[in-house]
């Protein structure tokens, strides 16, 4: 049976793309650092191994990774999903606030994608790391977050150049603005308008529709795709308007 690992998947977006890849006959490994919801949501499903790890964490990645790959002998699929958002300028952003979003967004990517390549199918692996459009676009707001999507997309070319001659694939989503948990913390009523009138689609995207470009990359229909950035946005990014 194939399998996948996805992070940050007690929810959201995550959850959404674990739900999928079950769907069409694949284990899960479903990593989270949130024990409570990560139970409620494994226990709801089949096929899935839940396990409970902070990827900013070097010692709790390298544990997690290690039981994968016990487990499912080999890994076919990693989506780096986790992530946190933080909307503020960059003078009100200490060196506190820039690192806690570093340590997951960036760092967490890095660590994971390093602890599982070792464990990942030769041939036919592939790697999808979740971006946004704000690592496309700058904003006067999103500083930190921003940044370390950014990163997030050129670490996806530097996987896809040292990995393709192991036949391992690395692509990025950036998706646009998603109601999810991230989404209702950090996006004001001016923001969710602006957004509402920027977007050409006029509206915000929905779980399972970025889940499905996340699937597809995963997939061997995206066989001769690698080092590729898909914004799952709606038409934000063809439009050229600012960031709200
Ligand atoms: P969400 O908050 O609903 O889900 C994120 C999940 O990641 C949560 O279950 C959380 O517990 C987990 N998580 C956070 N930090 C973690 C860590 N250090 N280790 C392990 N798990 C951790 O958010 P979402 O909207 O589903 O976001 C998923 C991804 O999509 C994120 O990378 C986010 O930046 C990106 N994204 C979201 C939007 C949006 O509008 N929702 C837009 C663009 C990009």
């Amino acid at each position: 049976m194939p399998n996948a690992i996805v992070t940050g998947a007690a929810r959201g977006i995550g959850l959404a793309t674990t739900k999928l890849f079950l769907a069409e006959g694949r284990r899960v490994a479903m990593i989270d650092s949130d024990a409570d919801e990560l139970a409620r949501a494994a226990g709801a499903l089949e096929n899935v191994l839940p396990i409970v790890c902070d990827v900013s964490d070097e010692a709790q990645v390298a544990a997690m990774a290690g039981q994968v790959a016990k487990d499912f002998g080999s890994v076919d699929a990693l989506v780096n999903n986790a992530g946190v958002a933080d909307f503020r300028p960059m003078d009100q952003t200490d060196l506190q606030v820039w690192r806690r979003v570093m340590a997951t967004n960036l760092d967490g990517v890095f660590l994971t994608s390093q602890m599982v390549i070792p464990h990942m199918t030769a041939g036919r692996g592939a790697i999808v790391n979740i971006a946004s459009i704000s690592g496309l676009r700058a904003s006067t707001l999103r500083v930190a977050y921003g940044t370390s999507k950014a990163a997030v997309i050129h670490l996806t070319r530097q996987q896809a150049a040292e990995l393709g001659e192991r036949g391992i694939r690395a692509n990025c989503v950036a998706p646009g603005p998603v109601d999810t948990k991230l989404a209702l913390a950090v996006h004001s009523p001016e923001i969710r308008a602006a957004y509402h009138d920027a977007i050409p689609l006029n509206r915000y995207g929905k779980e399972d529709e970025i889940a499905q470009v996340i699937v597809f990359l995963c997939s061997e229909k995206a066989g001769y795709v690698t080092g590729q950035t898909i914004a799952a946005d709606g038409g934000f990014d063809a439009t050229g308007v600012g960031l709200p």
